[in-house]
């Protein structure tokens, strides 16, 4: 996932780092692709983090004020809904998630889908898509198998083995088509 997601929590982990504010990081369990205990991003910000299976007993400390989430999407709905009780009870505490809105099929994550509906404010990390020469804004995170093929109908929640591309939508529906034709 191209999207510099990590590397803006890790930025915004060390602004609280330098100013004295207390804060968490946590991220999903599912996302073993690096070391457990660490938000690692491509470009070499690390920032030490609990990994969590799900955020039902999930209880800030005391002291804390800000709570970071890497890899939201990989969280559930419920999971969402206790984070909106812990800001609701918690003036003094703010929650922010960073994730991806919709998965490599169009769909949003059920994580994400939450996030919407209760009416969390958004921001999104623009970034360029990664089709050499493109200069639209990359809208799709499209997931490619071994042979540079687009996956289309996979399981909505898979790390590691495939590779992430972030695409416009006219590129992501380019590579769309084309995996289409293959599996006629
Ligand atoms: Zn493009």
């Amino acid at each position: 996932m191209a999207a510099s997601k990590s590397a803006q929590l890790c930025m915004q982990a060390y602004q609280y780092k330098q100013t004295g504010c207390k804060y968490e990081v946590i991220k999903p369990l599912t996302d073993n692709r690096d070391a457990i205990n660490y938000v690692v991003s491509r470009v070499g910000l690390k920032e030490p983090c609990v990994a969590l299976k799900d955020l039902q007993n999930f209880t800030p400390k005391t002291d804390t004020q800000f709570v970071l989430i890497d890899e939201v999407q990989f969280f559930s709905a419920a999971d969402i809904d206790r984070l909106v009780e812990i800001v609701d009870y918690n003036p003094k505490i703010t929650v922010i998630c960073y994730g991806l809105k919709t998965d490599s099929n169009e769909h949003l994550f059920p994580a994400s889908q939450r996030l919407l509906e209760v009416d969390a404010s958004t921001e999104e990390i623009k970034t360029v898509c990664q089709h050499p020469g493109c200069p639209n804004r990359a809208s799709h995170n499209a997931r490619f198998n071994a042979n540079g093929t687009l996956v289309i109908n996979g399981p909505q929640i898979e790390v590691g083995a495939s590779q992430y591309k972030s695409l416009c939508r006219k590129h992501f529906n380019m590579f769309k088509q084309a995996a289409l034709q293959k599996t006629k």
